[in-house]
């Protein structure tokens, strides 16, 4: 089979993987002149904040495993290719000198063995790296199980590794994935885990993926609620020190496993997951203030911050003009770039209501506020039984009711 070929299979089976911060580019000028999606290419975001695109790939979509929720599984009738190392590396090279990409980000179903399939794996790097002085960005897909040599030569080749967590329980994992276990992929994590920090702490240790490790989860496959998905997060962002857990809402594959849900998982669920993500790790928020252990899952009406907030209406109004950074960033519709403005604004001048609109605050944050002019706009708001829904309604009507003051 011809490389372009194998690279249009491949391309398309490495697409359902999120794990690479990936924003997909499907539908990006498609069949068009300059169109990236047949080739693999998706942008992900380094530890540095830059955004780079990478060659994302397969190395091969056959698998002797079976997770009941892939594509690629050992019972799918799907077209399959294998690369042969060497093609990997040229095509890395090749789209690299052509600019079209900065890295590579390189997965696998299982062949053979892990073993097996983490050695071919770790050759590509291998030969970017030693053999052709290749300096751009490399992210490899860990297979769970195979050996710590063979992680640790992974860890040396690349800036970033990863190995999916799948599904947010064991429970899930033994039902859909019977090849695949938490602590096999967790004692995986770990490995990685000692020696991103054995290199960090010894300033002449050889790097070890630089950009550290990071997960996937699928939600919306098993009846795990979310709450079961951000304890296991924020157990791994703990435990294992990841840079990120990406969360990938289910939708169904063709010929799907009779355990499988027959619908989507809906986007917004996984659209709240990365909120509350982002609380958990950005924004001084406690798992049990996110998602209370009486409570299943995430409002999807509304943000886990509004929703929150809503609860704890005791708490508000924050004086903008004295509160805490923290508490501040507990505002809802206030992030850090506005909370750090008004900080470095009340530096120099009291802030009244008027100034809330130069420094951007948006209208949500407002019954939550108060200013120097002490019981303003927000004591009005914050006991109404409606506040919820005219919050949760479209922004720019709301702007009209905030606008006036007490
Ligand atoms: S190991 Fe599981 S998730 Fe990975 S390619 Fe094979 S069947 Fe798919």
């Amino acid at each position: 089979m011809e490389t372009r070929r194998k690279l249009a299979i491949l391309a398309d089976a490495a697409k359902y993987d999120a794990s690479c911060a990936s924003s997909g580019a499907s539908g990006t000028r498609e069949g068009k002149v300059g169109g990236v999606a047949p080739s693999g290419i998706c942008h992900s975001r380094t530890p540095d904040g830059r955004c780079v695109s990478l060659l994302r790939v397969l190395l091969t979509n056959h698998c002797i495993w079976d997770c009941r929720y892939c594509v690629n599984r050992a019972s799918s009738d799907v077209p399959r290719a294998t690369f042969e190392i060497d093609e990997v590396v040229a095509l890395t090279l090749d789209f690299h000198r052509r600019n079209l990409v900065e890295g590579l980000f390189l997965s696998s179903g299982v062949l053979k063995s892990a073993d097996h399939t983490m050695e071919r794996m770790v050759e590509v790097a291998r030969r970017l790296r030693e053999d052709h002085g290749f300096r751009g960005y490399v992210h490899l897909k860990v297979v769970p199980g195979a050996s710590e040599a063979l992680l640790l030569r992974a860890g040396a080749y690349a800036d970033r590794v990863s190995c999916n967590v799948e599904l947010p329980t064991e429970g899930d994992l033994a039902k859909l994935a019977p090849e695949k276990r938490h602590d096999v992929i967790e004692t995986a994590m770990s490995t990685v885990r000692d020696h991103v920090d054995a290199a960090k702490d010894d300033a002449r240790a050889p790097a070890f993926a630089p950009a550290g490790q990071s997960t996937q989860m699928i939600v919306g496959a098993t009846p795990a609620p979310d709450r079961a998905v951000l304890v296991t997060a924020d157990r791994l962002y703990r435990e294992q020190r990841l840079r990120r857990v990406y969360y990938t809402a289910y939708s169904p594959i063709p010929h799907p496993d009779a355990r499988l849900p027959s619908r989507a998982a809906p986007r917004m669920r996984e659209h709240r997951l990365y909120q509350a993500d982002w609380l958990l790790r950005f924004y001084g928020f406690a798992l049990d203030e996110i998602v209370p252990p009486e409570q299943a899952d995430l409002e999807l009406a509304i943000d886990p911050k509004l929703a929150w907030a809503l609860r704890h209406r005791e708490v508000f109004p924050i004086d903008v003009n004295v509160a805490p950074r923290e508490l501040l960033l507990r505002v809802p519709g206030l992030g850090r770039r506005v909370v750090d403005r008004m900080i470095g604004a009340r530096r120099h001048r009291t802030l009244r209501w008027e100034d809330l609109g130069a420094l951007k605050v948006p209208a949500r944050a407002r019954p939550f506020v108060r200013t120097a002019e002490g019981a303003d706009v927000a004591s009005r708001w914050l006991d109404r039984v409606d506040l919820r829904a005219r919050i949760a309604k479209d922004e720019p009507e709301q702007l009209s009711l905030f606008e006036g003051r007490a």
